[in-house]
C-alpha cells in the first residue's frame, strides 16, 4: 500500500493546514490532520495518483510531502525520526525518563483505591490506573462500578494529585471517560476494536493502547494508526504480553516488543509485567527486563488487599514487594540513560 502524508512546517498557520485540506478534498481525496506538539501531519486517503498533480509541495506553510510505503505513516519513525513525550495530565511519558503507573486493577470502593494510590505513590508512582469498565473474560465476573468508579477515581485524583489511566470499553463511552480520565486506556481485548480507536482518536486526551494478545507488532502499529488517523497523535503503546503455548505465566511477555517498536515508531513503549505474567512474583523482575530494554515504564497493579481483589489479585503488589519495585525503579532508568521513577 502506498500513501501519501503532507508535514507541515514547525508553526505553520490553521490557514495554511485548511488550504492544503481544501485542495486534497477538492479532488475527491480525504484528508486527516493530526496535531502532534512539535508539528502537524496531515495524511491523504484516496487515489494517491491524483495528488502528485496538485503541487502540495509549493503550498505556504508545508515542510515536505512524502510517500510512505508502511501500512501505519503517521506513527511511523521514518518521517519523525525523534521519539515522542506524550503529556498525561502534565506527566510526561517519553524518551529520557521513565514513569511508574500504578494501582488497582480493578476500581471496587473509594478506601481501596486511595489505598492504593498512596501505594503507588510511595513507590515512586506518578500515574494512578485503575478499571471502572473491566473488559472481564466472563461475564459473570465483576465488571467494574462504571461511572461510579470513574467519580472514585477523580477525588482520588483531587487527594493525591496523581492524574488517572482508565479503561474504555466502548465506543459510545468515550466522551464520559473522557471527561473523568487523564489517558484513555485500551485494552488488549479491544486492541483492534476500530470503531473504538477511531472514536478514542477523535477526543482530546492521550491513549494507552495495548497491544493486541494475539496481535503482530505491525497489526499493534496499524491500529495505533486508527487513533492518530483521527486526529490524535498523543499515544503511548504498551505491551503486555501475548498468547503462546507457554502455560507458566498467564501471557507471554514480549520483551523485544519495545526494541521493536521503539525502531518503528515514535510513539513512547510502556510495559505491564503484572498482566503479562498474571503473577506477583514475576512482575519486579519484569519490571527490570523492561527498564533494561529500554521501556519509556510500566504500569503495575497494586492493591491494599489482594486476596479479596475482585480482579486479579494475584497479580498485586502488596508490602514489601513495593519496596523492591521501588528500588528497581529508582535505581535501574539512570543505567539506560534514564531519570529514575518519580523524577
Ligand atoms: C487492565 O490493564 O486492566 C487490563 C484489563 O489489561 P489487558 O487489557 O492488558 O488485559
Ligand atoms: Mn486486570
Amino acid at each position: 500500500m502506498r500513501a501519501v502524508v503532507v508535514v507541515m512546517a514547525p508553526g505553520a498557520s490553521t490557514a495554511q493546514v485548511n488550504a492544503v485540506v481544501e485542495r486534497i478534498e477538492a479532488v475527491g481525496g480525504e484528508a486527516f490532520v493530526s496535531r502532534g506538539v512539535e508539528r502537524t501531519i496531515i495524511g491523504l486517503v484516496g487515489d494517491v495518483a491524483h495528488f502528485g498533480s496538485l503541487n502540495l509541495r509549493a503550498m505556504p506553510g508545508v515542510g515536505d510531502v512524502v510517500r510512505v510505503s508502511t501500512p501505519y505513516k503517521l506513527v511511523s519513525r521514518d518521517h519523525h525520526p525523534e521519539m515522542s513525550t506524550v503529556l498525561v495530565g502534565g506527566v510526561p511519558i517519553g524518551p529520557g525518563r521513565f514513569t511508574l503507573i500504578a494501582g488497582p486493577c480493578a476500581v471496587e470502593t473509594p478506601e481501596q483505591t486511595l489505598a492504593a494510590a498512596q501505594m503507588a505513590k510511595a513507590a515512586g508512582a506518578t500515574l494512578l490506573r485503575g478499571g471502572a469498565y473491566k473488559p472481564r473474560t466472563s461475564p459473570y465476573a465483576f465488571q467494574g462500578l462504571g461511572e461510579a468508579g470513574l467519580r472514585i477515581l477523580a477525588d482520588v485524583r483531587a487527594e493525591t494529585g496523581m492524574p488517572i489511566v482508565t479503561e474504555v470499553v466502548d465506543a459510545h463511552d468515550v466522551d464520559l471517560v473522557a471527561g473523568y480520565a487523564d489517558m484513555l486506556q485500551i485494552g488488549t481485548r479491544n486492541a483492534q476494536n476500530f470503531g473504538l480507536l477511531q472514536a478514542v482518536g477523535s477526543v482530546n486526551k492521550p491513549v494507552m493502547l495495548k497491544r493486541g494478545m494475539t496481535a503482530t507488532i505491525e497489526e499493534w502499529l496499524m491500529a495505533a494508526e486508527y487513533v492518530a488517523q483521527r486526529g490524535n497523535l498523543d499515544i503511548v503503546l504498551c505491551e503486555r504480553g501475548i498468547r503462546t503455548f507457554e502455560q507458566s505465566t498467564r501471557n507471554t511477555l514480549d520483551i523485544s516488543a519495545v526494541p521493536v517498536a521503539h525502531a518503528l515508531s515514535h510513539l513512547p513503549v510502556v510495559v505491564d509485567p503484572s498482566h503479562s505474567g498474571g503473577r506477583r512474583d514475576l512482575v519486579v523482575p519484569l519490571t527490570r527486563a523492561a527498564i533494561a530494554v529500554g521501556a519509556d515504564g510500566v504500569i503495575v497493579d497494586v492493591h491494599p488487599e489482594p486476596a479479596a481483589a475482585l480482579c486479579d489479585g494475584p497479580q498485586a503488589l502488596v508490602g514489601d514487594d513495593l519496596l523492591e519495585l521501588a528500588a528497581a525503579c529508582r535505581d535501574l532508568p539512570p543505567a539506560v540513560g534514564r531519570l529514575p521513577a518519580g523524577r
